[in-house]
C-alpha cells in the first residue's frame, strides 16, 4: 500500500534558512558543522540587519537539532525546544535594564527568534546580566542534559560590562567539550581584547542592494520603494524595514523643500521654519537630506547611475551644482555624526539648524 507523504515534509531545508545574502559566511558556518570542526567560541561581526542574529539562531538551532543532515530540521523536538527557549542546553543572553519584568525578557527573547532582523533593540543603558553569565556556567559545569552540544549565544555582546565579561572570559578560557559560544557585536573593539582573541571572527558586512530589494519586494513592498529604499539603506535591513512605513517618498520631498528654500529662496523663513520642528520631523529632514547630499555626491564623481532619487535626477543635478565635491563630503561626514549623536538624545533641532549655517556658508 502506498503512503502518502504530506507536502510540507517534501520541502527541502537549506543551511541557515533564515540568513539574507551573505554566502561566504553561510559557507564558513556549513562547513563548520559538515566537516565536524565547530570551535568553542565565534565572534559574529555585524548587526541584526545585515543577518549576524539570523545566522547566530539558525547555526544553534542546526546543531542542537535531532535530524540526520546539519540542517535544522524545525519539526523535532530539539528545534522546538531551542526556539521555544526552554532547551536545556542552549542560552540566550541579551541585555537588559536591572528593572525587567521576567514576562517582558520572556517576550523580548521570542522577538528575536521570531524576528531576527527587526526585533526591539536593547536600550542603550541595558547590559547583560553577570547573573545570566553565572547561569550559564553553572549549566556549563553539568554534561549536556540532551547529550549533544551546549550552546550559548551573547547578542549585543557590546553591551556587556566588564565584571559579566571577565565572567565569561572564565568560560571561554576553560570551555567544556562540545560547547560552543557566540558572541555577536558590530565591532570587535568593545569587547576585551582577551576574549576577542579567544575567537574565531565571522563577518557580515553590509547587504547588497540587491538582495535588500528583493526582501523587500517579498514582504509586499512595492517596487519603485523597495529599489529606492535598497539604495539609501547602507545594507542594512532592519534600516530598510524601519522605512518601509510609506512616508518616504514624502519624506524626500520635504527634505528637499527645506534645502531648496535655503540655496534658493528665502533664508531666513528657512531657519525659523527648523527651529519649529520636533525631534522626529528634524530626524526625517536629517535623514532626507543625507540622501539627497550623497546623491550629488555620487554625480559628481560620474556615479550618477548609482543615486537613490532616480525620478529626481534633475533635483539631484541643481544640487550637484551648487557645492564641490569637499563640500558635499563635509556635509555628509556631518549628517553621519549628528545621526550618531541621536543615539545620546542630543537636541536634533539644533544639530540640524547648524548643519543648514554650514550648508549656507559653503
Ligand atoms: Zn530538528
Amino acid at each position: 500500500m502506498e503512503c502518502s507523504v504530506p507536502a510540507a515534509f517534501h520541502i527541502e531545508r537549506r543551511y541557515l534558512e533564515r540568513v539574507i545574502g551573505q554566502e561566504r559566511a553561510v559557507r564558513f558556518l556549513t562547513e563548520l558543522i559538515e566537516r565536524d570542526r565547530v570551535p568553542h567560541a565565534l565572534l559574529f561581526l555585524g548587526t541584526s540587519g545585515t543577518g549576524a542574529v539570523a545566522a547566530a539562531l539558525d547555526f544553534v538551532q542546526a546543531l542542537h537539532c535531532q535530524g540526520d543532515a546539519a540542517v535544522a530540521c524545525g519539526r523535532c523536538a530539539a528545534c522546538h525546544k531551542v526556539t521555544n527557549l526552554n532547551h536545556p542546553d542552549s542560552a540566550l543572553l541579551f541585555p537588559f535594564t536591572s528593572r525587567v519584568k521576567e514576562e517582558d525578557r520572556q517576550a523580548a527573547l521570542f522577538q528575536v527568534w521570531q524576528s531576527p532582523y527587526h526585533y526591539s533593540l536593547p536600550d542603550d543603558n541595558a547590559a547583560i546580566a553577570i547573573d545570566r553569565v553565572r547561569e550559564m556556567q553553572r549549566q556549563f559545569t553539568h554534561s549536556a542534559f540532551a547529550g549533544g552540544w551546549r550552546t550559548t549565544l551573547i547578542l549585543h555582546a557590546d553591551q556587556m560590562r566588564a565584571e559579566a565579561a571577565n565572567a565569561m572570559l572564565k568560560t571561554l578560557e576553560e570551555p567544556p567539550v562540545r560547547s560552543l559560544m557566540i558572541l555577536i557585536a558590530s565591532h570587535g573593539d568593545a569587547l576585551l581584547p582577551t576574549i576577542v582573541s579567544r575567537c574565531q571572527f565571522v563577518k557580515f558586512p553590509a547587504l547588497s542592494a540587491q538582495d535588500i530589494s528583493v526582501e523587500l519586494t517579498a514582504r509586499g513592498v512595492d517596487e519603485t520603494t523597495a529599489d529606492f529604499i535598497a539604495r539609501t539603506c547602507g545594507g542594512d535591513l532592519r534600516r530598510a524595514l524601519d522605512m518601509t512605513d510609506g512616508h518616504v517618498t514624502d519624506r524626500q520631498d520635504r527634505s528637499f523643500k527645506f534645502l531648496e528654500a535655503l540655496l534658493w529662496e528665502q533664508e531666513e523663513r528657512t531657519f525659523e521654519a527648523l527651529a519649529k520642528l520636533d525631534r522626529q520631523e528634524a530626524l526625517d529632514i536629517l535623514a532626507g537630506a543625507e540622501i539627497w547630499l550623497r546623491d550629488a555626491l555620487l554625480l559628481q564623481c560620474g556615479r550618477g547611475d548609482c543615486i537613490a532619487n532616480v525620478a529626481q535626477e534633475v533635483n539631484v543635478g541643481r544640487l550637484a551644482e551648487v557645492f564641490d565635491l569637499d563640500q558635499l563630503a563635509a556635509t555628509v561626514k556631518k549628517i553621519e555624526s549628528l545621526r550618531e549623536m541621536n543615539h545620546r538624545n542630543v537636541n536634533m533641532n539644533l544639530g540640524l539648524i547648524s548643519l543648514w549655517r554650514q550648508i549656507r556658508s559653503f
